[in-house]
């Protein structure tokens, strides 16, 4: 589970993110859809610790996340402490971000041994099991420059749930791929849903938001200007800024 309370986020002038307050139950998938600009990737990062908020909090499993705010007074946590919170999120987005010199088996087992100081074995063991998750237990000797584009996120996808993440957090994981890919990519994420993992996507697919995602949040000029199930969020009549968005990406 997720908890933005009260969140702000300012670069420089200019507020990006305005008083976010969401509640992210868990085993439930969250889609954010919004505008360009509207703070979307912000918000995730905010929540992956990528950025950090301007104020207000962020708690992962009821853990807080860079900050600890009590009586007024924030304190930054400690890299220990937020080690620990940050390695229940992982991240995956749209652009795969692999490292073009390892394979598939390389990019997923490198973490585990450098993150997690697993031996080379146990960690290529569990890189297999996790590329055989998404479907590319025959791919695992390629390099990045040899899959596909929706193979190579497919590999980020495995590298970030190696890991072991509570929660995972999707960027635009599609909007990088042709189109006849994607449907590779969000089959991996429905499945995972389907497996009960937490989830927050950012996506400009509404079938996907429609069909998988339990609760829907519309962000517009760094508010959150709705957030509810997707059967509530897409029925008429809409509001006027969801229907100017929904036109040009429908
Ligand atoms: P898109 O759909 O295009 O990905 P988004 O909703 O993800 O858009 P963000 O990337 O979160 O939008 O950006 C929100 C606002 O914050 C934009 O106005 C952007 O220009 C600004 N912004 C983002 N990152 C920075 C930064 N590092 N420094 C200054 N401004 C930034
Ligand atoms: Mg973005």
């Amino acid at each position: 589970a997720i908890s933005v309370q009260n969140v702000s986020k300012r670069y420089g002038e200019t507020l990006v993110l305005r008083d976010i307050n969401l509640e992210i139950p868990r085993g439930e998938v969250t889609c954010l859809i919004g505008p360009s600009g509207s703070g979307k990737s912000t918000l995730l990062r905010c929540m992956a610790f990528l950025e950090e908020t301007t104020s207000g909090s962020i708690l992962i499993e009821g853990e807080p996340l860079g900050f600890i705010e009590k009586d007024g007074k924030r304190r930054a946590q400690s890299p220990s402490e937020l080690r620990a919170t940050r390695s229940k999120v992982g991240m995956v987005f749209q652009q795969f971000n692999l490292w073009p010199h390892m394979t598939a088996l390389g990019n997923v087992s490198a973490a585990l041994r450098r993150v997690r100081k697993m031996p080379r074995k146990e960690a290529e063991e569990r890189a297999m099991a996790q590329l055989t998750k998404v479907g590319l237990e025959d791919r695992a000797g390629h390099y990045p420059s040899q899959l596909s584009g929706g193979q190579q996120q497919r590999v980020a996808i495995a590298r970030a749930l190696a890991l072991d993440p509570t929660i995972m957090l999707f960027d635009e994981p599609t909007s990088a791929l042709d189109p006849e890919l994607t449907g590779e990519v969000l089959n991996v994420m429905r499945a995972l849903a389907d497996e009960g993992m937490t989830m927050v996507a950012v996506t400009h697919e509404i079938g996907f938001a429609a069909s998988v995602g339990n609760t829907v949040c519309f962000l517009d000029q760094g508010k959150l200007l709705f957030h509810d199930t997707p059967e509530k969020v897409f029925a008429a009549p809409r509001h006027p800024r969801l229907e100017q968005f929904l036109d040009t990406y429908l």
